[in-house]
């Protein structure tokens, strides 16, 4: 019987839907009951803990959950002692520093003896060190970018992702000082069982991933051009060759990377290649 692993995530806002998702292209099952603290999945050895995120760095440390799916910059604000274990690839955005858009700006020293409002007071001190200068740090939870123009800061250190709530708030961006996406992290030492079940989940999510970098290509060519069509499409170890019912043709089917997608089309169609279809795929395992 594997020992079970306790994951904290978001219980509600911007990293919990993708965070649902990732377990549940995983094959993860569990239900997810409205406003219930932890759930226990029925297939896997995993217990959910449901959370405000500005926890899930603690918790993992204190070994009250085993994982945790946060941003990055909670885990930098936070310093907590966990291991930054895999990078997610969503709920990306950034932190950067904004000034009223009529302030006149050239550089970071122009911030020096100015004060900066944030919710990220650690990232921050840690960024104007770096630059040398100082600056009045007000730590504040919420609605940072008002802050400005009511007379609390000169300027703010704020998570952007559009930048369409700083413009609606007479703020302009101008410095990016920390980038962020959620991440998988987790307690030093967990137990050899622990570790197993969280290397099958490892796997897992390279499957899912993969499946979303990939595409499934089938297309026909002609017996002559079949040697230059694969050379394009390699595919995992080779690709598929398949006779058609029409004399002097073949079906090819392969797999192609998502970046590389509408090159290798245009490549294909110009050595001959006809009825090219693309698939996509919900796992991959090389
Ligand atoms: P909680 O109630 O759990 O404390 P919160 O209000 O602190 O939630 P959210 O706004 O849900 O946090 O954001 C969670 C994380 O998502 C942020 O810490 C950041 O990593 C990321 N994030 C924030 N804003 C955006 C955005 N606009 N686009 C993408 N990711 C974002
Ligand atoms: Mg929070």
């Amino acid at each position: 019987m594997d020992q079970k692993i306790r994951i904290a995530i978001q219980k509600s806002g911007r990293l919990s839907d993708e965070s649902l998702k990732l377990f549940k292209e995983s094959g993860v099952k569990f239900n997810n009951g409205m406003k219930k603290l932890m759930a226990t999945s029925h297939n896997f050895p995993v217990e959910f803990l449901f959370l405000r995120d500005d926890d899930i760095p603690g918790y993992v440390e204190d070994g009250v959950a085993d994982l945790g799916i946060v941003g990055q910059n909670e885990v930098a604000e936070k310093a907590k002692n966990v291991k930054e274990i895999e990078k997610l690839g969503f709920s990306k955005c950034r932190l950067s520093l904004a000034v009223p858009k009529s302030a006149s700006y050239n550089d970071v020293n122009d911030l020096d003896g100015k004060s900066i409002a944030t919710s990220y007071p650690r990232i921050l001190q840690n960024y104007i060190d770096s630059k040398g200068i100082t600056a009045e740090i007000h730590e504040i939870s919420g609605s940072v970018e008002i802050a400005p123009g009511i007379g609390l800061a000169d300027a703010i250190c704020d998570i952007v992702s559009s930048g369409s709530t700083l413009f609606s708030n007479g703020l302009k961006e101008v410095e990016e000082i920390f980038k962020s996406e959620a991440v998988l992290i987790g307690r030093h030492d967990l137990s050899p069982e622990q570790q197993n079940v969280l290397d099958r989940l490892l796997f897992r999510f390279d499957a899912v991933r993969k499946g979303k970098e990939n595409r499934y290509v089938l297309l026909n060519a002609p017996n002559d051009k079949i040697e230059r069509i694969i050379a394009l499409i390699p595919g995992m170890k080779s690709p598929t060759v398949l006779p058609l019912a029409e004399e002097g043709w073949s079906s090819i089917h392969s797999v192609i990377n998502e970046g590389m997608f509408w090159e290798v089309i245009e490549q294909l169609k110009a050595e001959g290649a006809q009825g090219i279809l693309v698939v996509p795929i919900e796992k991959m395992v090389i």
